[in-house]
Order: C-alpha cells, then structure tokens, then sequence
C-alpha cells in the first residue's frame, strides 16, 4: 500500500450527470462501503455477497421506500479504487439522488472532494499519474483522436514510455554513485561516453515529444477556428451550414452579425472550434466598431483562419492583399470564395490562379465537402500516425520534459568539463525526479491537489 494514504473513511458521490435521466449512479468507496449501503438497502445481506454480483432491492428510510436499485458490489482490490465500492444505480431523479446520498451521509460516509474515487485509484496503486490524467482526459473527450490518445494515455502508452527513459537513467545513476563510495580511488563504474549517448538519446525522445504537443494540444483542444471577411461575405450562412444548425444570425442588413458565437465540429477526427466575427469592414458604428476590434483579438487567439469573400464583388487582387493584411502573423489561412451560384464562368476561372483556394456556395451548399477536407489539410495531421506516435496532450506533462531536458543540458556540461561525479549524479536526480513526475513516482501534495481538484465530483 502506499504511504500516502490513510483512507479509514468512506467517501460517496453521484457519478452520473445532474438532471433528470433514466438512472442515475451514486458511489461509495471506502472499508465501509457495503456496510454503510446495507443500512439503508432492503434485499439480500450485501456483507455476505461476493464481489462483481448485483441485487435487486429498495432504499428505505425509516421504512419508507425511496426507490427500487440495483447494487453492484466490488470487493477491495478489486476495484476502481481498490477499496471496497458499491455503485448504486437508482431511478434518475435529482430528488431520489438526494434523498439517497442524504441516507449515506447520515450512515456515516462522507461527502467526495473532485477527484477523489481516482485520487484514491492513484494512491493505492491502480494506475499511475498520467494514466490517472487520462481518465479525465477521457471522460473529456469529443473526437476520435482525442478519444484515442485518451485511450491510450489512461492504458499506459505514454507511462512506459517514460518509465523506460527513467530506468536507463536510474541505471547510470547508481552506477556514478556507486564511483563515489570509492572515495579517492579513482574507479570509474558508469562508462561517460555510453552515459552521453543515453543522454543524447533521451533528449532526442524528449524532443519528439514535446513536439508531439503541438498536435496533442490540438487534438485535446481543438483547433481555434476564425472565420473573417466582409459583412455580407456570407460567413454567418457558412458557419449555419458547417454546424448545420440555426446557430448564427442569418440576416440580410451588412454586419448585423455582432455575437460571437463560438461552436465546434469533428472532421477528419479533429475538433474545429469556430468563432464567428463581425467582419472586418472599417466603420464609424460604435457597435459594429467593438465588433472589429473584437475580430482582431479572435483573430490573435485563433490558429487557423478561414478568409471568405462574395466571388460576385471581389477581386482577385483584393483577396490577395486582403489576405496579407489580416495575417500578420502567418496563421494557416484558406481562402474560400463564396456565392459561386450566382458568379459567371469568367468570375470563376479570374480566380484560377489563387493557390489552394476553395470556391464554394454556403447557401446551396455547393462544394461544402471539398472546404472540409481542405480545412483538414490546412491542420496537417493527414500523416500523423496517432497508432504509433507517443503524443503528448498534457501542459504539465510539458513542463516536467522541459525540466529534464535542462537537468540533461546540465549533465552534459558536467561531463564536458570533467566536473566529479556526485555533481553530475545531483544532475542525474535532478533529471529523474522531473520524470518522475510525469508518472507520479514523485509526488508532493500539491501536485497531487492541483491535478485532482480539476476533475469533477464523482470522478
Ligand atoms: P455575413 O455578414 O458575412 O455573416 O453574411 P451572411 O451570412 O449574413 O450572408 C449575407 C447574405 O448573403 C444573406 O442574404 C445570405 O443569404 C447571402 N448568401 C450567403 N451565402 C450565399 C451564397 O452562397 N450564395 C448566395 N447567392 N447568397 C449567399
């Protein structure tokens, strides 16, 4: 068992969403789980059940019946938790919820702090932190490659990954360390050119790594979508029809588009989230003045921008100079033309030469699936190969690769000055217990607050 824990209490949540659903979930963990559960349930003697059975029966309180439940028990260790816990699934009515959760508080359990049913998972050996993580991560997740690298950060992928690095290291480590107990004599166990070849090597992993971020961070989060252009350009009709909801004003009067409406899709995998603007027309109307400022700040949290135009009233040269001024920063951007049902053949072929541009009708819909694969294209993750790529989709994880990287750095110097091994060996730790963090071999109570406190309760 781990030293960190000292869990003689039973904690219990509902694991289920809030309002009203066909059944709701309410979970104990905790020595006193089945115990407590017994005390309020009228059915079999649940002590006396084995693990992995559930029973049909009735809350009571004081006789009165609450609900009809089903309990499924789960024996410690062999659990979420590995305490002892029972899942109770009830009729899903806030109020039954209540009711019920009431009853067990008043048996004796406790209310769970965020996170808690996998803080104890942690503590108690289930999974390690990063798998914790993905837990989270999991629950979180709304496309299939964020669900994937989910997958496989909460079964280990990523974990091993960096257990390995950490045990190659650990092994020289000891070994410099070992040089030291021989005092003066000059002994020299951990081979310094195989000790900077590992070095390089692992920073060359770390590398990846951090670099996987970029594309983890968008596969987590999405990837901040803008689309800009004149009013009129007809960029509310195209965000209508991208989410194929009624979820923009739709209007005919230039700029009346002043709410940012900020929704998401999945292509290809990946998660767009869009924010549409107010366009970028220069006037002196105080409302539609905030809208433009306005874009100019959704253009600088964006990454990807969509640049539409009406075909019928733009000139190739306008798009092109447009296109420079609203990009300063060199985001990915692809121009699509709109209202193409309405544009003659020598408007159309004007715009030939436009490199990678997308002509499209948002109104009748025309060409809709070409700008979908173009707006995926533009991202870039055609070639990424989420099967066999360690992806990294954590900021703290980042963090704790970015310490060990330095620490490395500094080893390096070390063995390049000839500095004495107890200094390169403080290196050396210094390295791992960065590492270490990312799996949680080293823990401090902040750390450990600071990640569970963000998940939600229940969890
Ligand atoms: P926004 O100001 O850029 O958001 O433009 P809107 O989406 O409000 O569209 C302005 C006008 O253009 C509306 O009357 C739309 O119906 C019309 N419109 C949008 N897309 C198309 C299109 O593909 N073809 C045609 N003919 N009209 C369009």
């Amino acid at each position: 068992m781990n030293p960190h824990i000292l869990t003689n209490d039973t904690i219990v949540a509902v694991a289920t969403a809030a309002g009203a659903g066909a059944i709701a979930v309410i979970r104990l963990s905790g020595p006193d789980a089945v115990t407590i559960t017994q005390r309020v349930f009228k059915g079999k003697n649940l002590e006396q059940q084995p693990s992995h059975t559930i029973h049909f029966g009735t809350i009571r309180d004081e006789g009165k019946i609450v609900d009809e439940v089903l309990v499924s028990l789960f024996k410690a260790p062999h659990s979420y938790t590995k305490e002892n816990v029972v899942e109770i699934s009830c009729h899903g009515s806030d109020y039954i919820v209540q009711q019920i959760v009431k009853l067990l508080l008043k048996q004796g359990a406790r209310l769970a702090n965020a996170g808690e049913f996998t803080k104890r998972a942690f503590l108690n050996g289930q999974f390690d932190l990063a798998q914790a993580e993905a837990v989270a991560d999991l629950i979180a997740s709304d496309s299939a490659l964020s669900h994937e690298v989910a997958m496989k950060q909460m079964r280990g992928g990523f974990s091993q990954e960096i257990k390995r690095l950490r045990a190659e290291l650990v092994h020289f480590a000891s070994m410099i360390e070992l040089e030291l107990d021989f005092g003066e004599e000059d002994v020299e166990f951990a081979d310094r050119d195989q000790l900077r070849n590992l070095i390089l090597n692992i920073q060359r992993i770390i590398r990846e790594l951090l670099k996987s971020f970029e594309l983890g961070n968008v596969i987590k989060n999405g990837v901040p979508t803008v689309i800009v252009g004149k009013p009129n350009a007809g960029k509310s009709t195209l965000l209508n029809k991208l989410l194929n909801e009624e979820k923009a004003i739709v209007s005919d009067v230039p700029g009346t588009t002043r709410d940012f409406i900020e929704d998401e899709i999945s292509l290809g995998g990946i998660t767009f989230r869009f924010i549409d603007t107010a366009g970028l027309r220069e006037t002196t109307d105080k409302v539609e003045a905030i809208g433009v400022e306005r874009t100019l700040q959704k253009l600088s949290q964006s990454s990807l921008i969509i640049y539409l135009f009406d075909i019928t009233t733009t000139t190739p040269e306008e798009v092109l100079s447009e296109l420079q001024e609203l990009n300063p920063k060199k985001l990915p951007v692809l121009p699509v033309a709109n209202k193409i049902d309405e544009a003659s053949p020598a408007t159309l072929s004007a715009f030939d030469n436009l490199q990678d541009i997308v002509k499209i009708s948002a109104v009748a819909g025309a060409n809709m699936d070409a700008l979908k694969d173009a707006l995926v294209e533009k991202v870039n993750l055609g070639k990424l190969n989420t099967q066999q790529q360690t992806i990294v989709t954590n900021l703290r994880h980042v963090d704790s690769l970015n310490k060990t990287y330095t620490a490395l750095d500094d080893v390096l110097n070390g063995l390049a000055l000839g500095m004495s091994g107890d200094l390169v060996a403080a290196d050396i730790r210094r390295a791992l217990y960065s590492l270490g963090e990312i799996t949680g071999e080293i823990t401090t109570d902040d750390l450990l607050d600071n990640i569970f406190t963000k998940f939600c309760i229940g969890k």
